[in-house]
């Protein structure tokens, strides 16, 4: 037994552990969770507890169901909230998920991160990354397609009271914090109910856990307060929609590889060669970081929401941004994705922007010019004569880009990418089929 299982078992001792969680996730980026007594957890170190893998969202054909998952002792925390008798805590740790011969499940989203960090290692890169996270706070979460009502009236920066879920950002931050995970900044967001939350950075794969535990952890607080929160990432017609930008940055040992002092943006040409690829294959990986019918409701313009193929430094409409806010600072020279939004699947969201940088490094991809020109506000053909590509305007044009994607293929592995493909396949077809409240309003009355 290693160090690390050692102290689990301690800590499970010591603090009077009931429950241990040991959590995972399917190919769609849903958190699966299976309960098990402490008295069973050396027996899981040692050989994983076995699972029907067919039943899970993309793992597994019902021949080769069999599963195991094996959980992660450097993930472990106790969860910041007694068990429903009051007097004990859960704990939980994350879990690669492996077949029955010890190999890794080529359909666990964990292991496809970890593959393509492996990648970036053998170039001699670590991978930081920092999310902003947005989402909404809702009174309800209703299911018979009406819009739900936000749960506060704030905008922008506002530091009102409000009288549903009084200090939510506060006791989601310090549950979190509970849980080890550092957060930097939150605000309210510009629409009623919409909150931000952004987390301190980390390496990809710790980022990718983060964020599962911060959308269960969002979600458990939010109960707790009587309010209920979405990361859909468009629920209101009129209001903007919840993304996820992602700062990263590549690090040779200690040293930012992205930074450079005598440029004029202060990225160096690692850094160049890395948006070069996320914009080389920008169209390709949009149907993982935008995985929902929903998602292309809010990549339209004036939401701050990205929907054109370029880079700028302080342009918000960019797909990718290089910020300036601390101007000489070699540690936090980063550039930010602005296309993924808070419902993708973190493991593969961040698997596969990665991908697309390294490959531009790789490959030594040259950078185009930067727009500082206001996006939005050119017509279709204006931007073609400039020469930005749109982002895929729906999942059907997504999906249509990532079936040709050999970068893809690659990144995801075979079975995830057919996985991906049919399932999202069958989402646009059951979606294109349905007549919408808007058509039967705006069509009905005049046809
Ligand atoms: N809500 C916007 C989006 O969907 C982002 C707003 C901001 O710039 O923080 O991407
Ligand atoms: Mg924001
Ligand atoms: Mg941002």
């Amino acid at each position: 037994m290693d160090r690390q299982q050692d102290f689990v078992l301690r800590t499970l001792e010591e603090r009077d552990i009931r429950f241990v969680r040991l959590w995972f996730t399917d190919v769609l980026g849903f958190l699966k969770s299976v309960a098990i007594a402490p008295a069973e957890l050396e027996g899981a170190f040692a050989e994983g507890i076995g699972f029907d893998g067919s039943a899970i969202e993309g793992f597994a054909r019902v021949y080769e169901s069999d599963m195991v998952a094996r959980p992660d002792p450097s993930t472990f925390q106790v969860l910041p909230w007694e068990t429903a008798d009051g007097q004990h805590y859960s704990a939980r740790m994350f879990c690669d998920i492996t077949m029955p011969d010890g190999s890794p499940c080529w359909a666990d989203p964990r292991h496809v991160l970890r593959r393509t960090l492996s990648r970036a290692t053998e170039s001699g890169f670590t991978c930081y990354v920092h999310p902003e996270i947005e989402f909404y706070l809702l009174k309800d979460l209703p299911d018979d397609g009406n819009e739900p009502v936000p749960a506060d009236s704030g905008g922008y920066f506002d530091q009102a009271s409000h009288n549903a879920a009084p200090h939510f950002r506060r006791h989601a931050i310090e549950a979190l914090e509970d849980m080890g995970i550092s957060v930097e900044f939150s605000h309210h967001e510009a629409a009623p109910g919409q909150q931000e939350i952004d987390l301190r950075y980390a390496d990809a794969l710790t980022m990718a856990d983060n964020v599962m535990t911060f959308r269960y952890v969002v979600k458990e607080v939010a109960i707790k307060q009587q309010v209920r929160a979405s990361f859909m990432p468009k629920p209101f017609t009129a209001h903007p929609g919840s993304g996820m930008h992602t700062h990263m940055s590549l690090f040779e040992g200690d040293r930012n590889a992205f930074y450079d002092s005598e440029d004029p943006y202060e990225l160096s040409g690692t850094g160049k060669a890395f948006v070069a690829g996320l914009l080389r294959h920008a169209r390709e990986i949009t149907a993982v970081t935008n995985q929902w019918v929903n998602s292309y409701k809010r990549l339209v313009a004036g939401g701050e929401a990205p929907t054109a193929v370029c880079w700028g430094h302080a342009n918000r409409s960019a797909l990718v941004r290089v910020p300036m806010y601390s101007p000489g600072k070699a540690s936090s020279r980063r550039v930010e994705i602005r296309s993924l939004d808070s419902a993708c699947n973190p493991y593969l969201a961040y698997a596969v922007t990665l991908a697309a940088g390294l490959k531009g490094i790789q490959e030594g991809y040259e950078l185009p010019p930067a727009t500082e020109d206001d996006v939005w506000s050119l017509t279709e053909s204006e931007r073609r004569a400039a020469g930005y590509a749109s982002l895929p305007q729906n999942l059907n044009e997504a999906l249509g880009e990532l079936e040709s994607s050999e970068l893809l293929a690659e990144t995801l592995g075979e079975h995830v990418f057919d996985f991906f493909l049919r399932n999202k396949r069958a989402e646009w077809d059951a979606y294109r089929s349905h007549v919408t409240p808007y058509e039967l309003r705006t069509l009905l009355p005049v046809l």
